[in-house]
């Protein structure tokens, strides 16, 4: 799971996710023996609450990690 921090009061993992965007770029499969090498590269950007302060924060997420937190 990504570890996502409230910038305001620092409380790990407890918010509510209000909307998530999505850059959408097409990434056509390239399989190499078998293996695609071009994996969905598209940056989410999840929008959350947090729920010990009701601060509002955005993180952006790739290839099922945290790729950014603004
Ligand atoms: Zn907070």
């Amino acid at each position: 799971m990504i570890e996502v921090k409230c910038p305001k009061c620092s409380a790990i993992n407890c918010y509510k996710q209000c909307y998530r965007t999505c850059t959408a770029m097409y990434y056509p499969p390239i399989y190499e023996n078998g293996v695609n090498i071009n994996p969905d590269g598209n940056i989410t950007t999840v929008v959350c609450q947090c729920t010990k302060c009701n601060e509002i924060f955005s993180y952006q997420e790739r290839y099922g990690e945290l790729y950014e937190q603004c």
